[in-house]
């Protein structure tokens, strides 16, 4: 008796890509270049390996230039940084990425070291310090893609968003901090949970949009949800206990057909038993995913357009 309105990330995803294909090419005929894409991949995480794939991929079809460096998972500090100043110094890139996580061998911080290494200019990722203070100041160039991803989905679906209540669960760096400004922004009223929140429940019930980015699977209950509330499930959650899948899904769901298929699945944050509660919901997966790629593109081709007008 699911009552949510499924909101189509792979739709919106693909639409956003059609709108950016002619002008990939009017920036190529313009500049005699592609925009570029550098992503430096240090590791052998067979996840990180495949994700970089996807976006090698999407990226090169629409019309971009790509190149990988690939470090091996013995790489230093120093590799990775040398790997990020070539691909700053180089006119042929607009957009750098490096692939979290990098090795544990390159230290406890090299996160952070490698990603402030990265020309502010070319940080698709928005993950530099330049370019989150950007955003807090609500003039942001280069915004994080999944963030940026959601509210291309909910105002391209017609989410009203002005005094709206906004709960956002999670405060990493990559999602829910430049969510919850990217939601204030556009006049939200915007709380901010974590894992030291009280009365999470009450609180997440008082919201007309919910956005879950946890990564715990199915955590946000369907007695949590105001009915009617949007709810955006940011969560990737891989399950591979047929106990659990018997106990998200009833007998007669698809996902459990797709489980004794696979022997696993990818299920959210958000418990499935929601969309009888929710009015709109993004599913997983095929709600937030797709659109990660598409701003990471998206991005990519601001960043050309920005370095290319500055000369
Ligand atoms: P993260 O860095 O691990 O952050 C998780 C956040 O959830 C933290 O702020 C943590 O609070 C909070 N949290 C953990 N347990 C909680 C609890 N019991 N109650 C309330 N809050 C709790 O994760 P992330 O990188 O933001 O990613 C979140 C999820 O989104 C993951 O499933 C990830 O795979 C997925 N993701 C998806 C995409 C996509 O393209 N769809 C992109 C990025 C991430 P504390 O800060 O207090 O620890």
């Amino acid at each position: 008796m699911a009552t949510a309105r499924l909101l189509d990330g792979t739709a919106v995803a693909n639409a956003i890509r059609e709108e950016l294909r002619p002008r990939i090419a009017a920036f190529t005929a313009r500049y005699g270049r592609q925009p570029g894409l550098g992503i430096v991949l240090a590791g052998d995480d067979p996840a990180s390996a495949i994700y970089v794939g996807s976006k090698l991929k999407s990226a090169g079809e629409i019309g971009c230039r790509t190149d990988l460096i690939r470090l091996p998972a013995s790489a230093s500090l120093d590799e990775a940084l040398a790997a990020v100043r070539q691909l700053n110094g180089s006119d042929a890139y607009d957009g750098i990425l490096v692939q979290s996580p990098l090795p544990a061998g390159m230290g406890a911080d090299a996160e952070q070291v490698v990603f402030d290494t990265i020309d502010p200019a070319k940080d698709v990722d928005g993950f530099t310090p330049i370019n989150v203070g950007r955003l807090v100041q609500n003039r942001a160039t280069l915004v994080s893609c999944t963030p940026l991803g959601v509210i291309e989905l909910l105002s391209r679906s017609g989410i009203p968003f002005a005094g709206a209540n906004a709960v956002v669960i999670g405060r990493s760096d990559i999602v829910g901090k430049p969510m919850a400004l990217l939601l204030l922004h556009r006049h939200c009223t915007v709380t901010i949970c974590h894992s030291r929140t009280k009365e999470l429940p009450a609180i997440v019930r008082a919201a007309d949009i919910v956005v879950a980015a946890i990564g715990r699977t199915a955590f946000v209950q369907p007695d949590w949800v105001k009915p009617g509330a949007t709810v955006v499930d940011v969560g990737i959650n891989r399950v591979t206990d047929a106990a659990d899948v018997d106990r998200l899904f009833p007998p007669d769901s698809p996902r459990r057909a797709a489980f004794a298929k696979r022997g696993a699945l990818v299920v959210g944050d958000v418990h499935p038993g929601v969309a009888d509660v929710a009015g709109a919901l993004t599913p997983v997966p095929g709600g937030v995913g797709p659109l990660t790629i598409a701003m990471l593109l998206h991005n990519t081709l601001v960043a050309a357009e920005r370095r290319a007008a500055i000369g």
